[in-house]
């Protein structure tokens, strides 16, 4: 995800990142926000690029996890439904069209900003711990990723 060349975004028209939490910008294993993603986050609006957090988990901690990465959250955001990715967009004054939606699922995050008219990153996910229900997507992710490589 370090590797997102975020001044190219920012000139093919991105305005706003849409990120996912779980994963992508924290790891599900509990070991907390590294130093080089917070200050990747930091850098977000020197790059020109507004940011909001757009996650489907349904827990309480969420809101503890935004907190930690310092972002507002679109909590039960039901993705690949676009609605989600829609109400981030509005909040932050633009269009999804110009949002990048950046998440480490292609069930979730990358068929939900197409959907939703955005550009889409698929980055490796953050840890090898996975809740169930994505267990089962992960082996059809591999599946249709025939051997390619998300951003890392
Ligand atoms: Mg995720």
């Amino acid at each position: 995800m370090l590797a997102i060349d975020l001044a190219a975004l920012a000139a093919s028209g991105v305005k706003a990142l849409l990120l996912d939490i779980d994963n992508t910008l924290l790891p599900l294993d509990q070991s907390g926000l590294s130093p080089e993603i917070a200050s990747w986050i930091a850098s977000l609006p020197d790059a020109g690029l507004g940011a909001y957090l757009v996650s489907n988990n349904w827990h309480g901690h969420i809101h503890a996890r935004a907190d930690e990465i310092g972002l507002p959250v679109i909590a039960k955001a039901a993705k690949p439904l676009p609605f989600g990715f829609r109400a981030a967009a509005r909040a932050l004054g633009v269009s999804t069209r110009e949002c990048a939606v950046v998440g480490d699922q292609v069930f979730t995050d990358i068929l939900g900003g197409r959907l939703a008219g955005a550009t889409t990153v698929l980055v490796c996910p953050l840890s090898s711990t996975d809740l169930p229900h994505t267990l089962v997507l992960r082996r059809i992710e591999r599946v249709i990723m025939a051997g390619r490589r998300p951003t890392s």
